[in-house]
């Protein structure tokens, strides 16, 4: 096709193409959801029907994006981690960011009613959206674990603000006021000693957070059965993993599993030693 005399204003947009060989990250993050979570009534602190939402609008984004890695989620934030060498968009930095997000956003107002029920959706949200490189394994790995450090520290927090508000009737001004200046050693003894609760006993989902990884398409054939069964009982993230795989394959849902466990150490990275090496 010929050109047109306007054609000329394509120069003005700027090239904003990823360096090549590291990690990227899409993180999205709900806007303004403080005021989301009043106005559609969230349970405080962890509306579980908020996080099954999140997860499950991060996994319809992992179906469409086959070269994001792993996913890590929590509150009203998702991060996609793209593989190395991933080529899509060219690597573009706005295309990249821009898909993740406008899909992870539709999705979350499509699967609204299955999560919600008769809850109408009062306003449509918004989420913003931006892409990190790290150069890194380490990086990456250290990226993840702040997040993840992120949602432990806020959960801990939230759960003080709202059992006092909740079961000791204190107002919002008053419980901030009760946990100003404290550690998490005070939060934790105030959990056990005014509500006899034991902060590691709390659902790993809220502790943790929620990552998403690819299940191997092979996982599931001859013997595996057996061994996902054996290894239900192990509690750790591998007897998760098998007993998701399970649930994915009667449900003949996408190979794509949630995780409530630890990444800040060890343990994860040597049970999926192909996250870091696709
Ligand atoms: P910003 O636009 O700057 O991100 P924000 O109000 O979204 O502002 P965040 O720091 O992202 O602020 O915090 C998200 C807030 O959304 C939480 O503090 C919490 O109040 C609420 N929220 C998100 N998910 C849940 C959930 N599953 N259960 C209860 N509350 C939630
Ligand atoms: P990309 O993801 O690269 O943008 P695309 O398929 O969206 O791929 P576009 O160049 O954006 O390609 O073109 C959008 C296409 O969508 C049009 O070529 C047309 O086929 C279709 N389309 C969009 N709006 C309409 C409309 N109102 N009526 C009929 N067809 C439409
Ligand atoms: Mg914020
Ligand atoms: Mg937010
Ligand atoms: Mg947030
Ligand atoms: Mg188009």
């Amino acid at each position: 096709m010929a050109k047109s005399k306007f054609e000329y204003v394509k120069q003005f947009e700027t090239e904003d193409k990823l360096l090549p060989n590291c990690w990227i990250v899409v993180r999205i993050d709900g806007k303004g959801f403080h005021r989301f979570a009043e106005t559609h009534n969230y349970i405080k602190p962890n509306d579980e029907r908020a996080l099954d939402l999140m997860s499950k609008s991060a996994e319809t984004v992992m179906e469409e994006f086959k070269d994001i890695v792993i996913s890590y989620g929590q509150s009203d934030e998702y991060s996609f981690v793209f593989r190395k060498a991933t080529n899509a968009y060219n690597r573009r930095a706005s295309k990249l960011a821009t898909n993740v997000v406008s899909l992870f956003a539709s999705s979350f107002v499509f699967n609204w009613p299955r999560y919600f029920g008769t809850t109408m959706m009062q306003y449509p949200p918004a989420f913003d959206s931006r892409t990190v490189l790290y150069p890194s394994d380490k990086n990456l790995r250290d990226y993840l674990s702040w997040r993840q450090a992120d949602c432990h520290i806020n959960n801990l927090y939230n759960t003080c603000f709202w059992k006092l508000i909740q079961e000791k009737n204190l107002t919002p001004a008053q419980s901030q006021e009760r946990l100003k200046g404290t550690m998490s050693s005070d939060k934790n003894e105030l959990l056990f000693k005014e509500f006899e609760i034991n902060y590691n006993n709390l659902p790993a989902l809220h502790r943790k957070g929620t990552i998403l990884v690819r299940t191997p398409k092979t996982s599931m054939e001859n013997g595996d059965l057996d061994l996902s069964l054996q290894l239900q009982h192990t509690g750790s993230a591998r007897g998760q993993r098998s007993r998701s795989t399970l649930s994915n394959k009667r449900s003949s849902r996408p190979n794509i599993e949630r995780l409530h466990v630890d990444i800040i150490g060890e343990q994860f990275w040597s049970d999926y030693p192909d996250i870091l090496n696709p």
